[in-house]
């Protein structure tokens, strides 16, 4: 950094720290350091996500074990307030949008362009990676994706949950004629729904069990809902050609194969326990294709694309909003709020 962006930017901050379970507690830590090829970011908005809220009631996502101190959060937004010396894209002053895993770049995964499943990636709030209930992150610059003025702050954080659904709809192939089922109007099920409508389909069916969710899913995306919870969707009579998993919820998964068309493509967005009973002899006999997803790659040009131009709205998502000594309040929102939807953490308020 030089001199003068020394001069402008505390030596430290307040970063909210996951200690054990159900034990957050905000901390004075150092601000990072920008690397070479690093920018210096003052984080301004962070989405909540399902598995922040995971790592603070269990201590873990299956092998991931939070063994140290650990800061949370991964769907975030902010400005460039220095730089590294190498850093030639981005300068301070600049809004972006955080891609919150920077892969090794190197190894045949990487080479392939499929940096996603990088075995050596190095994700935000995935232990030992720090994640962003902070006010300053490090990132390299190629993962910080500026963004335009009339992109909000809440917005461009949300471009990470966006990408899920940007991602999705690429591994189904969803286009022109396609007609989908959208599983769970989560905030996943929500931008994937979304997505889907932006890739030309010309039929999103949305279900779930929150009529709440059915409503806003009928309002941004939604060609037609289905409250699981009154017609089985075995009963709703709709035969979609894709079929985007999003609500992790073993029984509905296999109910949701029983419905997709001969030679129709599943993927697997929402995370459902290790092991499901599936309907194979369907999946066998109409030839579908099933696959699972995980995170993204290449996608936050669309994502950025698609929330600038309004294609996708991510601020009606929001439904409530945290300064950083409430992140454990943020995170457990939607376990008591039945109309919560999307929690975001304020980091400078
Ligand atoms: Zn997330
Ligand atoms: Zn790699």
């Amino acid at each position: 950094m030089s001199r003068e962006e020394e001069t402008t930017i505390s030596e430290t901050m307040r970063a909210s720290v996951l200690r054990g379970i159900e034990d957050i507690v905000v901390e004075r830590r150092p601000v990072p350091q920008p690397g070479p090829y690093e920018v210096l970011i003052e984080v301004r908005a962070v989405g909540t996500c399902g598995s922040d809220t995971h790592y603070l009631e269990h201590g873990r996502i299956g092998e991931h074990v939070v063994e140290a101190p650990l800061v949370l959060g991964h769907e975030a937004s902010g400005v460039v307030v220095a730089r590294g010396a190498r850093v030639t894209r981005l300068e301070p002053g600049q809004r972006v949008s955080l891609e919150p895993g920077v892969p090794c770049f190197t190894c045949s995964q990487c080479r392939a362009g499929r940096y996603n499943l990088c075995p050596g990636m190095r994700f935000f709030a995935t232990p030992p990676v720090d994640g962003a209930f902070c006010e300053y992150v490090t990132l390299h610059e190629e993962f910080a994706h500026p963004v335009p003025e009339t992109l909000s702050d809440e917005a461009a954080a949300l471009c990470e949950p966006l990408s899920v659904g940007v991602w999705a709809c690429r591994k189904a192939r969803v286009g022109p004629a396609s007609r989908v089922l959208v599983t769970g109007a989560g905030p996943i099920g929500l931008v994937a729904a979304q997505t889907a409508r932006a890739f030309g389909a010309r039929e999103v069916l949305v279900s779930d069990v929150k009529p709440h969710r059915l409503e806003l899913a009928a309002e941004l995306a939604a060609t037609a809902t289905l409250d699981v919870g009154r017609t089985p969707l075995g009963q709703s009579g709709f035969e979609p050609d894709v079929l985007l998993e999003c609500s992790g919820f073993p029984p509905a998964i296999n109910e949701a194969v029983r419905t997709v068309s001969r030679a129709g493509r599943v993927v697997l967005v929402g995370m459902g326990g290790d092991e499901i009973p599936l309907p194979l002899s369907h999946v066998q006999s109409r030839e579908i294709e099933l696959t699972g997803t995980f995170r993204y790659a290449n996608t936050w040009p669309t994502a950025i694309d698609l929330a600038a131009s309004g294609t996708v709205d991510l601020d009606r998502l929001v439904t409530h909003r945290f300064g950083l000594e409430e992140v454990e309040r943020a995170l457990t929102v939607s376990a008591r709020e039945d109309t919560a939807v999307k929690a975001i953490v304020l980091p400078h308020e």
